[in-house]
Order: C-alpha cells, then sequence, then structure tokens
C-alpha cells in the first residue's frame, strides 16, 4: 500500500494535490477528446441557461476525474459540492446534499459504484426529474411527499463503468472514459507542476520522471517531488536526465515504471505458472491483496503495456514479461 507508485492517493499528496489542481479546461493536459465534448456541452449548457446533463467519468486512479469534475464546475461558474459513494450512509444524508444545491451546481460522487443501493435508489428520481421521494414515519402510517428539487448536474467518477449498476448508468447522459497519459503529456504535467514548486528541472529530466509513471498525473508529480528532495541532497539541486535516473533507480522505480510489486506479480505468473494462465482469486490469495486492488491498481498498467493479458482462464505472463525480467521462455533462447 505504500508504494511510491501507487495510483492511489497517499497522506503525502492530498495538500500538494490541491495545490497542483488545473482550474480550467486548458490548464488540463492531455485527454483531448474529452475536452473537446466537454467544451461543447458546457458552452450549450451555459447558451441554454440549463444544467448541464449528467456526466460519468470512468479511468483508473490518478488520471484526473476529480480536477475534471472542478474544471466542469469552474467552466459552468457554479457551485461544486463533493461526496463520495461510501460516504452517503443513509437516504438522509444524500437528501440533505441535495436539497441544499443551488440551481445548475455540480454534484461530485466519487466511486459512485460503491453507493449504497437504498441510497442508489432515491438518486434515480433525482437525476431524471429532479424530484426526491422521501418517506415520513414508519409502518402502516408511513407516507410518500415528493419535493422539489433545484436542477443540477451529477458528475459521477468510477473506476469501471462494469462496476455500476444499469439503471444507474443509463442515467447518465454523457459518459466520458479517461486513458492512461502519454510521456509526452506526462512531461507537461511534470514541467507545470515544477514551475507551481518552484522546482528547478530540464526537459529531460521532466521526461524521465514520465516515462516512470505509469502514464498517471498523481504518480509523476508524487515522483517530480521524491526526486526533488534527491536532486537536493545529492546534486546541485537542478532535474537533470542523470539525477533523475539515480533518484527513481533509488526509489525501486525501473525504466518501465515498474517497482518490486510489479515484478512480483509477473514473477509469480511466470515461476509459479510457467507463465500462467493464473486466476485473479489465486494471485491475490498468493501476493495477499484484495482482488478489486490487484485489478484497479495494480494490474491496469502491466496489461496496457503488453506484459500481462487477461485470459478467460485467468492471467498470462507475456513475451515481454519473461523479458523485461530477463527469464527464458522454456525451448527458447530468449536474451
Ligand atoms: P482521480 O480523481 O482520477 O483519482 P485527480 O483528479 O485527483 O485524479 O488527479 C490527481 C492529481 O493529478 C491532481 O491533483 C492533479 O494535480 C494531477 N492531474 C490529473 N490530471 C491532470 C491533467 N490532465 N493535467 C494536469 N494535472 C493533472
Amino acid at each position: 500500500k505504500d508504494r511510491i507508485v501507487t495510483p492511489e492517493p497517499r497522506q503525502e499528496d492530498l495538500v500538494i494535490e490541491y495545490n497542483l489542481r488545473p482550474r480550467t479546461l486548458d490548464e488540463y493536459i492531455g485527454q483531448e477528446e474529452i475536452k473537446e465534448s466537454l467544451r461543447i456541452f458546457i458552452e450549450a449548457a451555459r447558451q441554454r441557461g440549463e444544467p448541464l446533463d449528467h456526466v460519468l467519468l470512468h479511468g483508473y486512479p490518478g488520471l484526473g476525474k476529480t480536477s475534471l469534475a472542478a474544471i466542469i464546475s469552474h467552466e459552468l461558474g457554479v457551485n461544486l459540492r463533493t461526496t463520495s459513494g461510501p460516504v452517503i450512509e443513509r437516504p438522509g444524508d444524500l437528501a440533505a446534499i441535495l436539497t441544499n444545491l443551488e440551481p445548475r451546481d455540480v454534484l461530485f460522487i466519487d466511486e459512485i459504484h460503491r453507493l449504497n443501493p437504498v441510497v442508489e435508489e432515491i438518486l434515480y428520481p433525482a437525476m431524471e426529474d429532479f424530484q426526491l421521494d422521501i418517506i415520513i414515519g414508519q409502518g402502516p402510517s408511513a407516507r410518500t411527499i415528493r419535493l422539489d428539487l433545484p436542477p443540477f448536474t451529477l458528475v459521477g467518477a468510477t473506476t469501471r463503468t462494469g462496476l455500476l449498476s444499469p439503471p444507474l448508468r443509463d442515467r447518465f447522459g454523457v459518459m466520458l472514459r479517461l486513458d492512461f497519459y502519454k510521456p509526452e503529456e506526462l512531461q507537461k504535467i511534470v514541467i507545470r507542476s515544477a514551475r507551481i514548486l518552484g522546482i528547478s528541472i530540464d526537459e529531460e529530466g521532466a521526461m524521465e520522471i514520465a516515462r516512470r509513471s505509469r502514464g498517471t498525473p498523481r504518480v509523476a508529480n508524487r515522483l517530480l517531488r521524491r526526486v526533488r528532495d534527491f536532486a537536493q541532497v545529492r546534486a546541485d539541486g537542478t532535474i537533470t536526465l542523470d539525477v533523475a535516473r539515480e533518484a527513481l533507480e533509488m526509489l525501486d522505480v525501473d525504466e518501465k515504471g515498474f517497482d518490486s510489486m510489479d515484478r512480483k506479480i509477473l514473477k509469480f505468473i511466470i515461476e509459479q505458472y510457467d507463465g500462467g494462465p493464473v486466476g485473479i482469486d489465486t494471485l491475490a490469495a498468493a501476493l495477499s491483496e484484495e482482488k478489486s486492488t490487484l485489478e484497479d491498481v495494480y494490474e491496469p498498467y502491466l496489461i496496457q503495456q503488453g506484459y500481462l493479458k487477461k485470459t478467460p482462464r485467468g492471467r498470462m505472463a507475456t513475451r515481454k514479461a519473461f523479458e523485461h525480467l530477463g527469464i527464458e521462455i522454456k525451448g527458447i533462447r530468449q536474451l
């Protein structure tokens, strides 16, 4: 959990991320298609004086969903209210939030797939007709009253759309999928963050951090801060290519952005199962990890980079994985 390359927020990230968060669509780097669609939808909604359609953002942790939600409200010129699925325990909690919104406000629900089903029920009429059904009293004397809500925009975020119940998914008018960032885009993010934090870095140094950041802005920003420490203590304070390389080597982040946990996963599949397939449950048990953590946090980047393959019978290590670890595939001389 304490991995330096985890895409999930660590304690050290919280304050800094707030300062590094892009505030406008122009400041938001990469994800060009998403920005293009949002510009059109936002402009149209503004012209009509209507709330924006409900937006579902899906993408792995650290790719910029929370930032986008804030940008949407900023560009619409309305308030942002932020909460998350597991935090809203009872229907009353959600009712309190909804009745306090102002017209056209943005309500951001992170991890929306983790909403309590009872809470989710009352979200349906709220999203569809801006109405809230509240049950008053208990037993035979209970009755339902219907309240009008201010028209609002729900922005939901989830790691995988498959985790959402179909009735909830169907109520989003706009669905946007965030992809891993290209190294050139992460390089721009690193340079922007360095400027904000007053860190001295050259383009090659930024590119080296970008390449090892697993396509994820949150990881890039974190590595930047760690490499800065190294540059300050072991060099003259400027992050150059050599400084970045040395620092990341020391942090156990290899040239692909893998750390010892990534190598452990691949090694297990290769050494214990001849490269697989291995069922996800077996893998989770062997590595003492939650299945969902493996799926959302560890695997996506390995799969996207072509080191791991999902098959109906389980996970398989690819030729690239054997090569990266310097292990021979049986019968074939690899290296
Ligand atoms: P998520 O909600 O998907 O986990 P966040 O929106 O919290 O991700 O992003 C994590 C951090 O990464 C933010 O604080 C921000 O500094 C940075 N970030 C994310 N996306 C971008 C982007 N497109 N451009 C610049 N910085 C970004």
